[in-house]
């Protein structure tokens, strides 16, 4: 049960409150940082590995890793942060009487036989686990059920008097330990000359000591010379002088005021003037005039019966002036919570805002950079893609007017062959006897020799023929050929300057210009003239046979028409529908012929002949008689061995030559359209090979720009989301910085001294 009233520090108004609603703050603004510094870490890792190394440095991870580990620390700390009051003073002068007063209840033995040896500390724990005691840096929980059984404890330990014994006290029993209040008994200053081992050991933390004099004495020097040594090592420690015992001037009350006024001004003159941590005015509100075992025995009293009013132990009568060194005792309980809470507050927290500021400083700076940093990536991100895609639509737009332009170019070149190559065909074809006249090789008539020189006639022919065709056409078709296929890449050439890769240009320029067009003009002479078939027996030209091979050449003559058009490599075929068309004619067709002929009194050379082998003799016959026969036949005869001596091996071949230029030229005006189209086909092809190669890089650039292009929207949506996160925790860290701000004007700037 918590106390009320006379300082017990256990309602809401507790100065003590101070400390504890501080700390309460201060502990969720820390875990707030925590929270906020993990949050931090986790999104700069996040950053990290999603490849935006240029945004996030390790320095910044180190950075926000240091940050954690300091929040951690300090959370530690502040878990572990209490007021702490040490009390000093000779043995007797009561320390454990004012220790036990301020606490309600005789936790510490007093009196004979329990004067302390060693500190002791009375701190605040769990109602469940408590009471308790830990012996010097032992963890091991010494059960105390009472005071007694504590005394009886502390006596049976043998401990050096800077050792330290903890005794720990449920705190709901008292209000000072509910409050984080932590109070230090000291062994009395007159044992020890080792000060300031005493001091290294429990008195550099400590927010407030509390100097128990003896009123019925003077300050003794071991006292003052404590002091002056923790005065060296603190800054202004904050000291409270009790006058103890004051109920011993009650009984000489002419003194009571005098005494209490020379104590007063060496009070004062100890802590403003020779301490100087006070200034005079403040210092008389630091030396109080009390009587602990009047307060303790008045608190036990009202804790067992319940009465206002102080009784004292025992029933004893009331002492003279017993209220107001009651009153004074609880004004002192007041200044001291005041004291302590505003020190420790302001000593224990102040250096933890410090840290949680400066950690939210250099955060928010980061903050701010990284928003600058992503804002210009980002930037540069967008920049880079309208770049890019004003490429690509350049390159579409290009593309189409280079397509068109190439096609236009192709199609112009591939006329001018067509038209060359026809134009030369024709030229050679009407050469073509000289070319074969050129031919010279051994002839006979026996049949391997002749099919050896004809097939020799063939090959001279083809290699001729192409090669005067190559003299007129390739070279100038090349240059032509090349001049466009130049033109078709410095057309492309600024597409290609669209590319990162600068190495794929060249290899196409290299390739375009080193291949050397060579076209192919087919012309396979063997073949064409597969079907060919020389015709050297004699034939005496007045003979029957003969004569009617006149008859039937003109007859075949009428009919060109129906050979259909040939195509090319199809000797074959043009042999075929020859032997066809020889075939469809019959006897009745050649009797037919000469009849008409013979009839029809026509001009030709044939017929008058026929005529004059028939008419003649007759007729001389008739009007000279036989000898006009004779002469007739002899004639005839002459003629007839005439032409059967020339026809030698020369003519022969002259006779052979004559029919196969008559033969290839029909087969060569057979194939010219073919030959040129199928030249003019190459050449199409080879400036769609060099456009389609353009083309193809072009396409790649373009995949190349597209992909590009998505991963600059890609990266510029991510630079978005970090940017809207970056703010995101710039407005925490604003937050948690206006939480700070105000946790300094609450509790630090308003109570400071
Ligand atoms: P410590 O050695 O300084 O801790 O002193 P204690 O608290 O043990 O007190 C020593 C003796 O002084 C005890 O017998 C107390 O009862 C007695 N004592 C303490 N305070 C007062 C007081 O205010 N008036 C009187 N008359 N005796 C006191």
């Amino acid at each position: 049960m918590l106390k009320s009233g006379f300082g017990g520090g256990g309602d809401a108004s507790s100065p003590l409150k101070l400390f504890t609603n501080a700390k309460k703050k201060i502990n969720g603004i820390y875990r707030d940082i925590g929270n906020y510094v993990s949050e931090f870490h986790t999104f700069v890792e996040e950053i990290k590995d999603v490849e935006e190394n240029e945004l996030v440095h390790q320095e910044l991870v180190d950075h926000i890793q240091t940050c954690a580990q300091k929040v951690n620390g300090i959370k530690e700390m502040l878990l572990r942060d209490h007021m702490k009051v040490v009390f000093f003073g000779r043995t007797s002068n009561g320390k454990s009487t004012v220790i036990n007063a301020m606490l309600w209840d005789k936790i510490l033995p007093s009196g004979l036989g329990h004067t302390t040896n060693c500190f002791l500390s009375i701190e605040g724990c769990d109602d469940k686990d408590g009471p308790y005691l830990l012996c010097d840096g032992s963890e091991e929980k010494r059960n105390v059920k009472s005071v007694s059984q504590l005394g009886h404890a502390l006596s049976q330990e043998s401990m050096s008097n800077d050792s330290l014994i903890k005794v720990c006290w449920p705190k709901n029993k008292c209000s000072l330990l509910k409050n984080e209040v932590v109070l230090v008994d000291s062994p009395g200053i007159d044992v020890t000359e080792d000060m300031d081992s005493w001091i290294d050991a429990y008195c550099l933390d400590a927010d407030v000591f509390i100097l128990v004099a003896n009123a019925e004495s003077t300050l003794m020097l071991a006292e003052k010379k404590f002091f002056h040594k923790v005065n060296e090592r603190l800054s202004k420690p904050n000291i409270f002088i009790l006058n103890n015992r004051w109920d011993a001037s009650a009984a000489e009350p002419d003194l009571m005021e005098q005494v209490r006024q020379q104590h007063l001004e060496r009070g004062i003159s100890f802590l403003a003037k020779e301490l100087g941590v006070v200034t005079p005015q403040q210092a008389k509100d630091r030396v109080f005039f009390i009587s602990a075992k009047e307060a303790l025995n008045a608190r036990l009293q009202r804790l067992q019966d319940d009465i206002i009013s102080g009784m004292p132990e025992a029933g004893g009568a009331l002492a003279e002036g017993f209220q107001a060194r009651l009153i004074e005792f609880c004004t002192f309980e007041h200044s001291f919570e005041e004291c302590i809470s505003r020190s420790a507050t302001r000593t224990k927290f102040h250096q933890h805002t410090q840290c949680a500021q400066d950690i939210m400083k250099s955060l928010l700076t980061e903050c701010e950079s990284l928003l600058k940093e992503s804002s210009r990536m980002k930037q540069e991100c967008d920049e880079y893609n309208e770049q890019l895609e004003n490429q690509i639509t350049f390159l579409e737009k290009r593309l189409k007017l280079l397509t068109a332009q190439a096609k236009e170019a192709i199609t112009r070149l591939v006329s001018e062959t067509e038209f060359q190559v026809r134009q030369a065909m024709s030229d050679e074809i009407r050469r073509l006897s000289l070319l074969v006249d050129e031919f010279d090789q051994p002839f006979h008539q026996n049949m391997m020799v002749l099919q050896v020189y004809k097939a020799e006639l063939y090959r001279h022919v083809e290699e001729v023929l192409g090669r005067n065709l190559s003299a007129r056409c390739s070279s100038s078709l090349q240059k032509q050929i090349n001049k466009s296929k130049q033109l078709m890449l410095d057309e492309a050439q600024p597409l290609f300057e669209c590319s990162n890769n600068s190495e794929q240009e060249p290899v196409l320029v290299s390739q375009a210009q080193n291949s050397a067009f060579d076209m192919s003009y087919d012309i396979n002479c063997a073949s064409l003239c597969q079907d060919f078939q020389e015709d050297i027996e004699f034939k005496f030209s007045l003979g029957f046979k003969c004569l009617m091979g006149r008859f039937i050449g003109s007859r075949k003559a009428i009919a060109p028409s129906e050979v259909p058009r040939p195509i090319s490599g199809t000797g074959e075929v043009i042999a075929h529908q020859r032997q066809q068309a020889d075939d469809s004619l019959s006897l009745q067709d050649i009797l037919t012929s000469v009849a008409a002929s013979y009839l029809k009194h026509n001009n030709s050379q044939s017929a008058g002949m026929l005529v004059g082998i028939i008419m003649v003799p007759y007729a001389l016959w008739r009007t000279i008689g036989w000898k006009a026969i004779v002469f007739t036949v002899a004639s005839y005869g002459s003629l007839y061995l005439y032409e059967r001596l020339t026809w030698t091996s020369r003519a022969q071949e002259h006779a052979l030559k004559r029919q196969f230029v008559e033969h290839a030229t029909e087969k060569l005006n057979l194939i010219t359209t073919f030959t040129s189209s199928n030249c003019s086909h190459q050449v199409q092809q080879e400036l769609s090979t060099t456009f389609a190669q353009i083309c193809h890089k072009v396409d790649e650039i373009s995949k190349e720009l597209k992909s590009d292009s998505e991963e600059m929207q890609d990266k510029s949506s991510r630079l978005s989301e970090i940017q809207s996160k970056i703010k995101t925790l710039k407005n925490k860290a604003n937050f948690l910085s206006g939480d700070i701000d105000s946790f300094v004007k609450k509790f630090l700037h308003d109570y400071a001294v």
